[in-house]
């Protein structure tokens, strides 16, 4: 039987990377699809000597023609740094790159997963937040590029189905965290992690009481994969239900790292959801998914893999 062809967009990225490896790892072809602005090739330089994986260098908000069997569209900056660096940009991947990927899709008869997020509920008046919820969101703020810019494509995946047929997969990624993150893209567990190594205060915004919900990457990899080759459209939550304050997870760190640093607070962002948890019956109920990894062990392993690859 020939191998499956799967196109990755985002794949040099954090979690890209992480889904590139299971998939070769799964005797599935992989093309790796990247524009390299928060991706980077280490994350994959590793698998370059594999014959069965490729690397283009492209921008999803030009459209592009590959021969493939199916699409995981992560291509699209996770942290709010970055996708706040350039929102005109940031929406137009979202929108504009989901619009190629989909024609790609439609052309090449191709199934087609959108990772979506937990931010389309925005700051939730519904918890923990159900896939029937459709969510709180300031469409004018600064996060508004990237929630506003995620739900129009869940709107772009739905009329393609609808319109075209086009067999979609719709998930929604609650925080996640592992090997890989960025060490200065100002996402909580890794600015906590390195301020700890590093002996430097660590940064709570607000009160540290908002509260969130961490997954490990390789159980959302694996949840991402059952998505993929299960039979439903979704939307679908993926994340771990342990929910936690911010400064839970701080004092967990410390502990963890052994570190002094001091806990110190800072303005919250605008629009800084107050809580978020997600509601994972559906996928455990029609998908057989939970997560495994406890945040503990999760933590050490990203503690380990910042241990060893940041400057001092
Ligand atoms: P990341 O920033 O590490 O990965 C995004 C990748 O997309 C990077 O490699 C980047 O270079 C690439 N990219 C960005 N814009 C592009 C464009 N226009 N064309 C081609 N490539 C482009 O972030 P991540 O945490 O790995 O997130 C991956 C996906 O998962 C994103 O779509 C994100 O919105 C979604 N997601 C992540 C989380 C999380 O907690 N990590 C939560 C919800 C949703
Ligand atoms: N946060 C924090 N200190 C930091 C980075 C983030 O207190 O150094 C807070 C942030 O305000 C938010 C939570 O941690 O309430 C999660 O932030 P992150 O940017 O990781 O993800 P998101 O807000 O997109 O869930």
């Amino acid at each position: 039987m020939s191998r499956k062809r799967v196109l990755v967009t985002g794949g040099a990225g954090f979690i890209g990377s992480h889904l590139c490896e299971e998939l070769l790892r799964r005797g599935c072809e992989v093309i790796c699809l990247d524009n390299f602005f928060t991706g980077r090739k280490e994350n994959v330089a590793h698998l370059m000597d594999n014959p069965y994986f490729e690397i283009i260098r492209h921008d999803i908000i030009n459209p592009i023609d590959v021969e493939i069997d199916e699409i995981y569209n992560l291509a699209c900056p996770a942290s709010p740094v970055h996708y706040q660096y350039n929102p005109v940009k940031t929406i137009n991947t979202n929108v504009v790159g989901a619009s190629n990927m989909l024609e790609l899709a439609k052309r090449s008869n191709a199934k087609i997963l959108q990772a979506s997020t937990s931010e389309v509920y925005g700051d939730p008046k519904v918890h923990p937040q159900v896939e029937g919820y459709w969510g709180n969101v300031n469409p004018i703020g600064i996060r508004s590029c990237y929630d506003e810019g995620k739900r129009c494509a869940e709107t772009l995946f739905f009329d393609y189905h609808r319109q075209y047929g086009v067999d979609i997969r719709v998930i929604r990624i609650f925080n996640t965290y592992g090997p890989r993150m960025l060490e200065n893209d100002g996402r909580v567990v890794s600015n906590f992690v390195v301020q700890a190594l590093r002996g430097q205060d660590i940064t709570i915004y607000g009160t540290g009481e908002q509260t969130r919900s961490f997954c490990f990457v390789s159980d959302l990899v694996r949840g991402m994969i059952a998505m993929m080759e299960g039979n439903i459209h979704g939307p679908v939550n993926f994340g771990n239900p342990r929910e936690m304050t911010i400064k839970e997870i701080a004092e967990m760190v410390l502990e963890l790292t052994g570190s002094k640093s001091k806990l110190i607070y800072q303005p919250l962002p605008q629009d800084d959801p107050c809580k978020r948890k997600p509601d994972i019956t559906r996928a455990k109920t029609e998908l057989g998914w939970q997560p495994e990894v406890v945040l503990e062990e999760g933590l050490k392993q990203t503690i380990e893999y910042f241990r060893s690859t940041i400057e001092y």
